[in-house]
C-alpha cells in the first residue's frame, strides 16, 4: 500500500474526527461516516496497440449518498490508489453539502498513465470502466466528471458507452462534456469565478473595498486566470503570479507592481499553465524564485496550484499586510500553518467552499442534460454567484456566530447537513 495515499485517507479521516468532535456526534454516526458507503475495484482488461492484453485496475468510491447521488471525478494517474480515491470522496461529500447541492461525493480512478497510451487505448479504458460500473453509476445513483488526466473527450467515450448498453440517451450521467454535446456554459470560467465570488464577500466582511485590494496569485491555469480575470473586473489589482517551469523543473512568480496584464500574460502562456519566462522579461515582469508570490505585501493571497504549499517552512513569509486567503486549490494549506494563519487571525476561505463552484457548475450542467434545456452563460454564471453567495455567507455567520475558524465553520455545516441526511433517512 502507498505510504502517501494511505496518508491522505488517513489525514481525512482525522479531519473528520475533529468535527465530529464539535458536532458531539454519536458513535453511528462517525462509523458511518469515518468510511465510504461502497466501493467498486475492477479490472479493465484492453487490447493494445501492439495486440498485447494489458489490464488495468480501476475504482469507484461512493462516500455518502444521503443527500443525492454521488458527484465527483475520474481521474487517470500511474500511482493512483484506492486510499487516494477514499479520501477524495469524502472530501467531495462536504463540498458538494457545503455548497448545499443535492448531490453526495464519489469519486473514481484507473491507474494508468495517458502519457503513454494510444489515444484507442484510452477510449479502451474509458469504455471498459463503463462496462464494469454501468449498474453502479447513473444519472440518479452517482455521476463522473473529469479530473486529474481525464478530460472532455473521456466523458463523452464514456457516455457513449453507458448509453450502448442502457439502451438510450443519457446526457445526465455524466459532466465535463464538450458544450454543444451536454456540457454547460461557463463551466471553465465556474471555479475561478467561484473563488472570487467568495473573495468579494469576505472582503465586504471585513469592510475592505475590493477595489482598493491587491492580490498574489499562485499558479497560472483554469482556477487561477478566471480568478484573476474576474478579481480584476471587480477593479481589484492582482501584482504577483506564479507557476511551474517544465523545461528547469522549478516554478517562478511573475511581478508586476502596477499588476499583471492578463491577456499579455495568456499569449506567452502554455496549455498547462506554464508561462514563458524570457518572454514575461521583455514584457517587463520580474521574474523572482518560487516562493517570493507568499512573500508579496498584498491584502489577498489565492493559492490555485497545488496542494501542501502553504507549509511550516513559508508561513512565517506571509506579509503582515494579507488579510485573506482564499484557497483556490485543494488543500494547499498544511495543519501546521493552518494553525499558524488561524493564531494570525488571517480570515480564510477554506477549500472546499472557495473552490466550489466547479462542482456546482458540474450539478447545473446535469440539471441542464436531464431537462434537455441549456442556459445562456450568463444565467449560468448568475445561479453560480448566487449559490456560492449563499454558502460562504452561511459559513461566515456560524463562525460569527460560534466563534468558529471558518475552516471549522465549513465542516460543522458539510458534515452536519450530511449527517442529518443520514438520520431523517432513518440510517442512524
Ligand atoms: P491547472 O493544471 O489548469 O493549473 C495548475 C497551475 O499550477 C499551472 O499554472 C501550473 O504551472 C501551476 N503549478 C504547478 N505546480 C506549481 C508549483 N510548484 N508552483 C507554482 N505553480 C505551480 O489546474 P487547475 O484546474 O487550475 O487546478 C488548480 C488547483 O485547483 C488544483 O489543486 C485542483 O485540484 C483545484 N481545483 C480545480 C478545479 C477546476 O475546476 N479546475 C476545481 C476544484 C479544485
Amino acid at each position: 500500500m502507498n505510504q502517501k495515499s494511505f496518508n491522505l485517507f488517513e489525514m481525512a479521516q482525522s479531519q473528520f474526527d475533529r468535527v465530529a468532535d464539535i458536532l458531539d456526534l454519536d458513535a453511528a454516526a462517525r462509523e458511518l461516516l469515518r468510511n465510504p458507503l461502497r466501493e467498486y475495484h475492477v479490472s479493465i482488461p484492453v487490447r493494445m496497440d501492439d495486440g498485447s492484453s494489458k489490464v488495468f485496475r480501476g475504482y469507484r468510491v461512493q462516500h455518502n449518498d444521503a443527500r443525492g447521488p454521488g458527484k465527483g471525478g475520474i481521474r487517470f494517474h500511474p500511482h493512483e490508489t484506492v486510499d487516494t480515491v477514499r479520501a477524495l470522496s469524502m472530501w467531495m461529500t462536504w463540498k458538494c453539502s457545503v455548497a448545499d447541492i443535492p448531490l453526495g461525493g464519489a469519486k473514481g480512478g484507473v491507474i494508468c498513465d495517458p502519457h503513454h497510451l494510444s489515444l484507442r487505448e484510452q477510449e479502451q479504458i474509458c469504455r471498459g470502466w463503463v462496462r464494469q460500473l454501468a449498474k453502479d453509476v447513473g444519472p440518479l445513483i452517482d455521476v463522473p466528471a473529469p479530473d486529474i488526466m481525464t478530460n472532455a473527450q473521456h466523458m463523452l467515450w464514456m457516455l457513449d458507452e453507458f448509453e450502448v448498453i442502457h439502451g438510450a440517451k443519457y446526457p445526465g450521467f455524466i459532466t465535463g462534456k464538450p458544450v454543444g454535446m451536454g456540457g454547460s456554459l461557463g463551466r471553465k470560467e465556474a471555479t475561478g469565478y467561484g473563488v472570487i465570488y467568495t473573495v468579494r464577500e469576505a472582503l465586504k466582511e471585513l469592510g475592505i473595498k475590493l477595489e482598493n485590494t491587491t492580490a498574489s496569485v499562485q499558479g497560472f491555469g483554469n482556477v487561477a486566470q478566471f480568478a484573476i480575470q474576474l478579481f480584476q473586473q471587480y477593479g481589484g489589482n492582482v501584482i504577483c503570479v506564479s507557476c511551474w517551469d517544465q523545461k528547469d523543473q522549478t516554478s517562478y512568480s511573475f511581478k508586476k507592481k502596477d499588476g499583471v496584464d492578463l491577456d499579455a500574460l495568456l499569449k506567452i502562456t502554455d496549455q498547462f499553465g506554464g508561462i514563458d519566462k524570457n518572454k514575461a522579461k521583455d514584457l517587463g515582469y520580474e521574474v523572482l524564485d518560487a516562493e517570493a508570490w507568499i512573500h508579496q505585501e498584498v491584502d489577498v493571497l489565492i493559492p490555485a496550484a497545488l496542494e501542501n504549499q502553504v507549509s511550516a517552512t513559508n508561513v512565517s513569509k506571509i506579509a503582515k499586510s494579507v488579510k485573506l486567503i482564499a484557497e483556490g486549490a485543494n488543500g494547499p494549506t498544511t495543519p501546521e500553518a493552518d494553525e499558524a494563519i488561524k493564531q494570525r487571525k488571517i480570515f480564510v476561505i477554506p477549500d472546499f467552499l472557495a473552490n466550489a463552484g466547479g462542482v456546482v457548475c458540474s450539478y447545473f450542467e446535469q440539471v441542464q442534460c436531464n431537462m434537455n434545456y441549456f442556459w445562456e452563460k450568463d444565467e449560468v454564471l448568475e445561479k453560480l454567484d448566487t449559490k456560492m453567495t449563499s454558502a460562504f455567507k452561511a459559513v461566515s455567520e456560524l463562525a460569527g456566530k460560534r466563534k468558529l475558524y471558518m475552516r471549522d465553520a465549513a465542516y460543522v455545516i458539510a458534515v452536519n447537513r450530511v449527517v442529518q441526511a443520514c438520520k431523517d433517512r432513518g440510517w442512524i
